[in-house]
């Protein structure tokens, strides 16, 4: 592409609707402020050449700090067309893109189609087909739009530098829904590009909740087979003329799964939080510690979305334990049983689990960050 390409990203709003106490934008996203999401995406797709932020001026310092220095901050008007206007003002670009700052997860793709479109026809306006049927609110009786021929009109909206501007000037104090609808009324055309369902405007606080962070982890543990003891795996005993020798219960499985789910929070291990010098933990019953880990993430904001664990023996065969242990396990978790995985494996012989001496376990954990 010979075009230079500009981007304007709105961030000038208030972030009302969504109930923050600070503007929306600067609010965490899977890790990241929402902002610097949404400049990801324009950065990694190299298309961009020049990068303008429309921000209120009480939030232009903490923007400038999330974002690299060749992004131009401008002050945000009052309301969005002010702030597109003062951005534009300082546009250098051949073709510019607007974008809500509050959409954070724009496809490469529409960006790309967005830009051509521009290019091509002068603009390239992103929009999805209604799945709803829309209806306008009226005094008397409300009026059905229909959902046939029906767009719900997103960002990014690219242009023409020279005509996008000159559209702002015919439109004078004139209020617009957005962008297309200033150029629309002075070009009288507007050329629309697929847009994506997952090209949402982060809005409502229940838009925030699907914006989770998910974090893996692994475990891993060995204990020895010895007799007179109990055989524990997943909380279930299993019968079997040997059992893990352990300071607890040596439920080799569930401990295991405790240091995945831990290692995924970065909250240690099992050995850090329950240590086998403590009286308090002889004999104790693995799934009450499970208990405690759970409400140890709990309390840093983490729930477990999935498990996965293999167990390493010899003997006994496990083929028709695993679906009590599953069940058992799920409800421990307080998930679902189809988000427990648990597979059996002997070791051919080879090693001291091989000789029957001692049975392993490695477990994966996914939890996730509200
Ligand atoms: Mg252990």
């Amino acid at each position: 592409m010979k075009e230079k390409i500009t981007v304007i990203i709105a961030a000038a709003g208030s972030g009302e609707r969504a109930k923050r106490s600070k503007n929306k934008i600067l609010e965490d996203v899977g890790g990241v402020s929402v902002i610097r999401k949404t400049f990801d995406a324009f950065y990694s797709s190299k298309l961009i050449n020049e990068y303008i932020v429309a921000a209120k001026q009480e939030d232009a310092e903490e923007i400038k700090s999330l974002l690299p220095p060749f992004v131009k901050i401008v002050n945000g008007g009052k309301t969005r067309t002010e702030s597109v206007k003062n951005a534009l003002a300082l546009t250098t670009g051949d073709i510019v893109l607007i974008h809500d700052g509050a959409r954070p997860f724009v496809p490469e793709q529409v960006i790309r189609d967005c830009i051509d479109s521009a290019i091509k026809y002068g603009s390239g306006v992103a929009a999805i087909p209604s799945r709803d049927t829309v209806a306008e609110k009226s005094e008397n009786a409300p009026r059905y739009l229909g959902k046939k021929d029906l767009l719900l009109i997103q960002t990014p909206q690219a242009f023409i530098a020279e005509e996008i501007k000159r559209a702002y000037n015919v439109a004078g104090e004139k209020t617009f829904n957005d962008d297309g609808e200033v150029y629309l009324n002075c070009f009288g055309k507007l050329n629309f590009v697929g847009g994506d369902a997952k090209n949402v405007k982060l809005t409502y606080p229940e838009d925030f909740n699907t914006a989770k962070e998910t974090r893996f982890g692994t475990g891993f543990d060995c204990h020895r087979l010895v007799e007179n003891r109990k055989l524990i795996l997943g909380g279930v005993e299993i019968p079997f003329n040997k059992g893990l020798l352990g300071h607890s219960d040596a439920d080799v499985l569930t401990h295991a799964i405790m240091d995945a789910i831990l290692s995924a929070c970065c909250l240690r291990d099992i050995g850090f939080w329950f240590p086998d010098t403590d009286e308090k933990y002889k004999g104790a019953n693995s799934m009450k510690l499970l208990a405690e880990v759970l409400r140890m993430i709990h309390e840093k904001g983490f729930t477990v979305d999935s498990v996965s664990a293999v167990i390493m023996a010899e003997k006994p065969k496990l083929l028709k334990h695993i679906p009590t242990i599953t069940e058992n396990l799920a409800t421990a978790l307080n998930i679902s049983p189809d988000k427990v995985g648990i597979t059996a494996t002997t070791l051919e012989g080879l090693g001291f689990v091989g000789r029957e001496e001692g049975i392993c376990v490695h477990a994966n954990a996914v939890v996730v960050k509200e």
